[in-house]
């Protein structure tokens, strides 16, 4: 199988647009930083203003429909445009785009309109909140609640470790609608506009970056048409999002920062002499990172591609999310072998290799474990689709864009 992208003259002359947008509109000061935690309030405000830019032309999302804002461009131009903002250190838009498909599958024409098209323009920005204190990994035990009063729903409830930065213009995720109804018909999905009377959001410190929030609401009040799908049909939408959050989209253009660095200082650097690589240690570290990292690559884009050409997936997706999890953990440990302490060194260090680019993995990766719900739930979801569990399970209901 040919895993390459071959592109036609057409899309090999679009890469030149998106080139020749990037050399005008973005200061070398404005490229993404290596460490996440050295962004400005002016590197925001600025990426604001470009992301709005760029939704007008479509970049920002580039397969959905253009009705609702997106590109209606190919799969190939995506890989194009990831490709050449990853190179050039393009943030994407500050949100959590998992919620768009699920607009798509489950809005209404009118929510399409209302809530899809300022997202995927770059106007709104989304957070997830899913995660309770009692119900991470066990999200059907949602106890947020949402009674019905009139055209309107009152919310109440609270959340933890909600990922974003700066401040989201709305919030997403279920609450309990029926509360006598049985687990999983029992919950409907919100979308919560942020600022909003009786809804508080606080910062949870963590060792990554920081862009973790508790999330509170206390008899929030949402308008009727602020719930997607219908009134106990939350874990179906619930289940979209999570569809791409486990990994069921892929990637265009996979990129490991972090392997591509760590070659490059083996390459260009000795010890006492003699080339890092001499000591078989690290060269039995280096070699296992570099090709896991290269296994992850064509996972993601072997997702991506049935994705992006309509191919029925069961496990392939949630297997993708899951090796990631596993094999970024297992590289940086072997990245600090290889290092030694200069993997420890901060991007303000004077002697810190390529912008600090292993440190910032180093805080970030060990906790990818815990995000999008639990590894051992990964694994028994990937069972269940495989057919080896008590029970088996479907992918869920999602949009090919
Ligand atoms: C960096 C980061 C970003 C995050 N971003 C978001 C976000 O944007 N929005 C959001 O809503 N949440 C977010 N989360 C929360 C994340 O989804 C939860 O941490 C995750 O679902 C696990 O839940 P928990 O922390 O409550 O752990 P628990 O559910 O308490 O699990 C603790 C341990 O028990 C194990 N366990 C629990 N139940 C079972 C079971 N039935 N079978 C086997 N083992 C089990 C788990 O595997 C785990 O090892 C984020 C977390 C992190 C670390």
């Amino acid at each position: 199988m040919d895993f390459a992208m071959h592109y036609t003259e057409e899309q090999e002359k679009f890469r030149q647009e998106v080139l020749a947008w990037i050399k005008k509109n973005v200061p070398e000061k404005m490229k993404s930083p290596t460490d996440q935690d050295d962004r400005t309030p002016e590197y925001f405000a600025f990426w604001r203003e470009r992301h709005k830019e760029l939704g007008a032309k479509g970049w920002l999302h580039p397969t959905f429909p253009k009705q609702y804002g997106g590109g209606g461009l190919s799969a190939e131009h995506e890989s194009i445009l990831q490709e050449e903002f990853i190179k050039n250190r393009i943030p994407g838009q500050f949100t959590n785009g998992l919620i768009h498909a699920a607009v798509l599958v489950w809005g209404t024409e009118e929510q399409k309109q209302k809530f899809l098209k300022p997202m995927l323009t770059g106007h709104i920005s989304a957070w997830q909140k899913y995660s309770e204190p009692q119900s991470g990994t066990d999200l059907a035990n949602c106890e947020t609640t949402a009674v019905r009063d009139g055209d309107e729903w009152i919310l109440n409830g609270s959340n933890q470790f909600v990922t974003g930065v700066q401040r989201p213009n709305m919030l997403y995720g279920p609450a309990k609608t029926d509360p006598d109804a049985p687990r999983h018909r029992n919950l409907g999905f919100f979308l919560i506009p942020f600022p909003h009377p009786g809804v508080e959001i606080a910062d949870q410190k963590m060792v990554n970056n920081g862009a973790q929030h508790f999330i509170y609401l206390r008899d929030a009040r949402v308008p009727a048409d602020h719930l997607l799908g219908g009134e106990t049909q939350g874990w179906q939408v619930v289940n979209t999002v999570l569809e791409a959050e486990h990994g069921g989209r892929g990637q265009a253009f996979p990129r490991e920062d972090a392997i591509d660095a760590m070659v490059t200082w083996l390459q260009e650097h000795k010890k006492a002499g003699r080339a890092l690589g001499d000591d078989p240690v690290v060269l039995q570290e280096a070699l296992e990172a570099y090709c896991e990292a290269h296994a992850l690559e064509l996972m993601n884009k072997r997702t991506y591609a049935f994705h992006m050409g309509g191919i029925e997936m069961t496990w392939e997706g949630s297997n993708t999310g899951l090796y990631t999890r596993d094999s970024v953990l297992r590289n940086v440990g072997r990245i600090r072998h290889v290092y030694g302490p200069y993997a420890l060194l901060g991007s303000h260090d004077s002697s810190v290799p390529h912008g600090g680019v292993q440190d910032a993995r180093q805080r970030s990766d060990f906790i990818r474990m815990h995000g999008a719900g639990s590894r051992n739930i990964a694994k028994v979801i990937v069972a269940r689709r495989i057919g080896i569990s008590r029970t088996r399970e479907r992918a869920a209901a999602t949009a090919r864009v």
